[in-house]
């Protein structure tokens, strides 16, 4: 139901806002900064249905990272192998703008490396011998060669893996926490709570409206919603795919440090203090192309199974919570950002990789907007 408006709360929505930008994860938040910052006059509202966040950015994994071995031979049999350097690079990049905007000790950043480990020997010994050719592509963005084989123990995969010294951690709920005290500081308004319906344009305004028919009107929109963008814009290639994640107990002497790819990272674990989170495996069911929140016996007990069995063996544990976040994918991989029609934008389908370029991408649906007429 809703509560009839008081006189100043109606001149509040009654407000012609410059720049509406729907959705508060990484991109929207990094778009609405960037626009006011080189617009310091620009009214910028920030709509969001969720009460903390309910996108990809607060529910993800954490990992700072830029692609593995196994992901990019995988990406290169589909796409030209210049443009999967382009995307690493843009990953790599999107990591320094990422930390030169929120400063690590904001975020929990710590540097941990990540390694990617196998279970199938062939499949091992095949991204072992591409480890040359990926470090000498990568050089000229990382400045070093990036891959080296390593030996890992006290889980039951290939007794090699391949390790990245570059591989960070974060804590991704205190990154966006210090985005919205930051944009409300530089005077951008946030409302929560807003879940946007529609919107219809009169006289070169839009009229957004939201579920509870509130209505706000702004010059430009920024739809930045990612995995959920399809109920508002449905002929965009940008999909829902769910992904499950679980977090143990404290573990007594956990071994496991840093990060861990697997399965051309599909899935992947880390340490989170001394608990072992762990998550993905989206490619064994199709039940997983859905928006909607929640976890699947198939899953669970998928990762279960591989925590039992490969990751933490010899170990006592207890998982202690189970929780799902929703990537926009696409047949295409990598991001949308494009004026679809006069004064609507989009910047959405992040991936499994917002963490990394999520800023990025916002900065440069901020510069479209800005530049557009
Ligand atoms: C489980 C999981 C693990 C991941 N792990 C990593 C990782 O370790 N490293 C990495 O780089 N990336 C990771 N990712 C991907 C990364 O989190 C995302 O790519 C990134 O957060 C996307 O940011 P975004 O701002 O585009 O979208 P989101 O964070 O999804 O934000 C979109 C926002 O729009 C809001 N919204 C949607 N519809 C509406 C509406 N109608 N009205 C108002 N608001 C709306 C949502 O509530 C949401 O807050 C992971 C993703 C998941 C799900």
């Amino acid at each position: 139901m809703k509560i009839p408006l008081s006189f100043w709360e109606d001149s509040f929505f009654n407000e012609i806002f410059d720049l509406a930008v729907v959705g508060a994860g990484f991109v929207g938040l990094s778009a609405a900064l960037e626009y006011k910052r080189s617009l310091p006059q620009a009214k910028v509202i920030i709509l969001e249905k969720g009460i903390v966040g309910q996108g990809a950015s607060t529910k993800n994994a954490g990992f700072s990272c830029f692609g593995s071995v196994g992901e990019l031979e995988d990406d290169a049999l589909t796409n030209p192998i210049d443009s999967v350097v382009e995307t690493v690079k843009r990953r790599w990049e999107g990591l320094g703008i990422l930390r030169a905007n929120i400063p690590d000790t904001e975020m929990d950043y710590i540097e941990t490396g990540g390694w990617e480990v196998f279970q199938d020997k062939d499949e091992y010994e095949a991204a072992a011998l591409s480890i040359e050719k990926w470090n000498n592509l990568l050089r000229p963005i990382i400045g070093k060669g990036v891959f080296q084989v390593q030996a890992i123990d006290k889980m039951n995969f290939q007794p090699m893996s391949i390790y990245n010294p570059y591989e960070g951690q974060l804590n991704p709920m205190k990154a966006i926490q210090y985005l919205y005290r930051k944009a409300i500081s530089e005077g951008i308004i946030i409302l929560k709570g807003i879940d946007v319906d529609t919107w219809s344009k009169k006289n070169d305004v839009f009229e957004v409206l939201d579920r509870d028919s509130h209505t706000f009107c702004s010059k430009k929109i920024l739809v930045a919603t990612n995995g959920f963008t399809g109920r508002l814009l449905s002929d965009l290639d940008v999909k829902p795919a769910r992904n499950q994640v679980l977090v143990t107990k404290p573990i007594h002497e956990l071994q496991i440090r840093g990060n861990y790819h697997y399965k051309k990272g599909y899935i992947y674990f880390r340490h989170v203090d001394n608990r072992l989170l762990l998550g993905g495996a989206r490619f064994i069911s199709d039940k997983e192309n859905t928006s909607s929140y929640g976890q699947t016996s198939e899953i669970q007990e998928y990762l279960s199974n591989l925590l039992k069995e490969r990751i933490l063996i010899d170990q006592s544990y207890d998982i202690d919570q189970w929780w799902s976040g929703i990537l926009g994918v696409g047949n295409a991989k990598g991001p949308i950002v494009k004026e679809i029609e006069r004064g609507l934008f989009v910047a959405v389908r992040l991936g499994g990789m917002g963490v990394a370029i999520g800023m990025e991408v916002g900065q440069k649906s901020a510069q479209q907007i800005l530049n557009s007429k």
